[in-house]
């Protein structure tokens, strides 16, 4: 097998909203930065589960007055996806907002920051081992295209959302607590014209009553339709699943199928009982079914969930926070925690770096942090937010510190 070898300041695991601002963060200081990603596109949930909205970019505000939390790079990347998605913010209700975007508006425009960014993009390429000296990683074994590639980098930003780097490793994880629900995302085609208000409503009510005359499994009716993306015919859906059990492969396995049956099963029960949906089809599935939280690794400190009720602020805040606790539940159920509006908690620069790898920091979903805490932090706009510091952070290396108040300063709203 032939055999390739890199020499990087900074390497980026896993092209997700994290690890892509992360990438940009971090070319912004250092001279040879490289994102490796195990799909062939980037975006990570956001594309391969076609989340389809942003949240975590505006401020909570009932009054409606919507204010942006974030300036820098998270604001330029979401106006790029807005402009190419063609959509709006939408509200949301309880003075929440988000941002529509399309799937693969949102693949082209990682591709774009990354190449404007000078940053060597590896595809289809799997981080699979670590060589760890002296508490540090020195080397990051891959494989793309069954080639392999031995990684040499000065600092590692893991955004790959399960804390792969520290699996690998055999470095410590924060402690299991029960995961949330997973959910799929798939659009439906070919519906005739229709107000949208109206197109919800009797989406809910068929699919209530097939679950209620039997025809469909009572699961079904966690169905939601996305809000802001319903045009010329096709609508995207997002439909609750169990969170998977985590220990062994078969239970994702499971969902992953299952969730695909009951996808067709709608369907078609729309098909017959809707006279819009007559010509319907399934216009596309997401790639992989959407799950929330995954492993996540002890940093130098963790966000808690009184971080984020209290709306703590520390003098070692690189990224902030905006959206409630989101919990979603095994039955369906959907618990929103709310702090304060027009306010904001503190991510910590140790939430970002591994207490156990001096040279190795975290973004996105998997920063340290506890899984009431992560219920908020994983939005896309947080996300954007912290692959960015840690990004700025890995560049920076020993000289951290004196970074932090440029990153808050470089993510403030203009
Ligand atoms: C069902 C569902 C609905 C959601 N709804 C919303 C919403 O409406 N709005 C919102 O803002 N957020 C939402 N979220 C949350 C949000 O989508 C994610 O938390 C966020 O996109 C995570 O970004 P990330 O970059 O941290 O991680 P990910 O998107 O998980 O990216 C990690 C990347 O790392 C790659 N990777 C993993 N391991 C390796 C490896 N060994 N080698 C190379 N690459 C690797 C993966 O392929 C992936 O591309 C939702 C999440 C789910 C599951």
């Amino acid at each position: 097998m032939p055999l390739r070898e890199i020499h990087a300041d900074v390497l980026v695991v896993g092209g997700g909203a994290a690890g892509v601002a992360a990438a940009v963060g971090a070319a912004r200081r250092a001279g040879t930065v490289v994102l490796i990603e195990r799909y062939g596109f980037l975006g990570g949930l956001a594309t391969a589960a076609m989340v389809g909205t942003v949240c975590g970019m505006y401020y909570r505000d009932e009054s409606d007055q919507r204010r942006r939390c974030y300036g820098g790079f998270p604001a330029e990347f979401s106006e790029m996806l807005v402009t190419g998605s063609e959509t709006k913010p939408v509200d949301f209700g309880k003075g929440l907002t988000f941002l529509p975007y399309r799937p693969f508006v949102f693949r082209m425009c990682c591709d774009t920051v990354i190449g404007r960014a000078g940053v060597a993009l590896l595809l289809g390429c799997t981080a699979v081992d670590v060589d760890i000296h002296d508490g540090k990683i020195l080397a990051v074994h891959c494989l793309q295209q069954q080639r392999s590639i031995t990684i040499y980098p000065a600092a590692v930003v893991d955004c790959s959302g399960d804390a792969c780097m520290t699996v690998l490793a055999a470095g410590r994880l924060l402690p299991e607590e029960p995961r949330q629900a997973a959910a799929t995302v798939f659009a439906i085609a070919g519906i005739q014209p229709i107000p949208t208000e109206s197109l919800r409503f009797l989406v809910i009510r068929e699919v209530k009553r097939a679950a209620r005359q039997g025809t469909l499994p009572p699961e079904c009716e966690r169905l939601y339709m996305i809000p802001g993306l319903h045009r010329n015919g096709c609508a995207y859906f997002k439909l609750g699943l169990p969170a998977p059990s985590g220990d062994t492969g078969h239970d994702y396995t499971e969902l992953e199928r299952c969730a695909r049956e009951r996808i067709a099963s709608i369907t078609a029960c729309l098909r017959r009982q809707a006279a819009v949906f007559a010509d319907a089809f399934v216009g596309d599935v997401a790639a992989q079914i959407g799950i929330r939280t995954g492993s996540r690794p002890v940093g130098c400190t963790t966000v808690e969930e009184d971080d984020i009720t209290n709306c703590r602020k520390y003098d070692d805040g690189v990224a902030i926070g905006v959206w409630p606790m989101e919990r979603w539940d095994d039955d369906g159920t959907l618990t929103m925690t709310y702090f304060a509006e027009n306010d904001h908690y503190d991510i910590r620069a140790g939430a970002l770096m591994s207490a156990d790898y001096s040279n190795l920091y975290f973004g996105g979903r998997m920063i340290s942090a506890s899984e009431a805490a992560i219920a908020s932090a994983r939005v896309i706009g947080t996300c954007l937010g912290t692959g960015w510091a840690a990004g700025c952070l890995a560049a920076a290396g020993d000289d951290g510190a004196d970074t932090m108040s440029s990153i808050t300063e470089q993510l403030k709203p203009k």
